[in-house]
């Protein structure tokens, strides 16, 4: 992935397409679905950074897909914006209660929407030019480059998208289960000890750079990015 996906789901072609290319022109991935169902499909693959929700929706409402969305805890915690009709205003505390971040009220131009976006991701410990940074480790999900102190990091594309997680979440641990749901995907099929064979990988390619020991080993649980540089955990030495 080159660039910072956003899910966008709106059954309306003509407002879809005018927003994936407003989207695609600031920089970001684009995956459009036209129904909750549809991207309920899509979600069962690697989440993406963002989500934006219609409202109204054939089938399942907006609404109800942000409910189920709050209550799986891998895309419970994805930034999520909805976008609702002019009048319906009274409707957005239902959203919020719902557990949407933020939203826009129809008819509003792109540009309003990609800087709610931009701001959304911030605050999601992104910024808004795809990096994601910790001292001096930089992971650049645009580039897909990872630099600690400026040098070069050679990374696989999981150890990649290990990194970008543990990161995005400093000090949080993670199981095995849940890092495998949100890096490898949920409808890919693989041992949980996969978890461990790549973190050690990760943690190979850091270790030049001194930068091996953020990845902390919580003994009988799962991983974390230790937020604190001079803190050292049970996978430290
Ligand atoms: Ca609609």
């Amino acid at each position: 992935m080159a660039a910072e996906s956003i899910l966008l789901v709106e059954d309306e072609p003509e407002i879809r397409e005018m927003l994936s290319f407003s989207l695609v022109r600031a920089g970001f991935d684009v995956i459009e679905t036209e129904s909750a169902e549809t991207a309920l499909e899509r979600l069962q693959g690697p989440p993406p950074k963002l989500l934006i929700i219609d409202w109204r929706l054939p089938g399942m409402s907006g609404v109800d897909l942000v409910r189920r969305l709050r209550r799986d805890p891998v895309t419970a915690e994805l930034p999520l914006i909805m976008l609702t009709a002019r009048g319906e205003e009274s409707d957005k505390l239902t959203g919020f209660d719902a557990g949407i971040d933020d939203y826009v009220v129809k008819p509003f131009s792109p540009k309003e929407l990609i800087a709610r976006v931009k701001s959304l991701l911030r605050r999601a410990g992104s910024t808004a030019d795809g990096k994601v940074v910790a001292g001096p480790i930089e992971v650049d999900t645009r580039a897909h480059r990872v630099t600690v102190g400026g040098s070069r990091v050679r990374l696989g594309p999981l150890e990649f998208r290990l990194l970008e997680q543990l990161m995005r979440w400093p000090d949080r641990t993670f199981d095995r289960a849940q890092l495998l749901d949100r890096v490898w995907g949920r409808n890919v099929f693989v041992e949980e000890r996969t978890v461990d064979v790549h973190i050690l990988r990760l943690r190979k390619a850091l270790s030049p750079f001194g930068a091996d020991g953020r990845i902390e080993t919580v003994r009988g649980v799962g991983y974390r990015f230790a937020a604190d540089e001079s803190a050292r955990g049970d996978g430290g030495d």
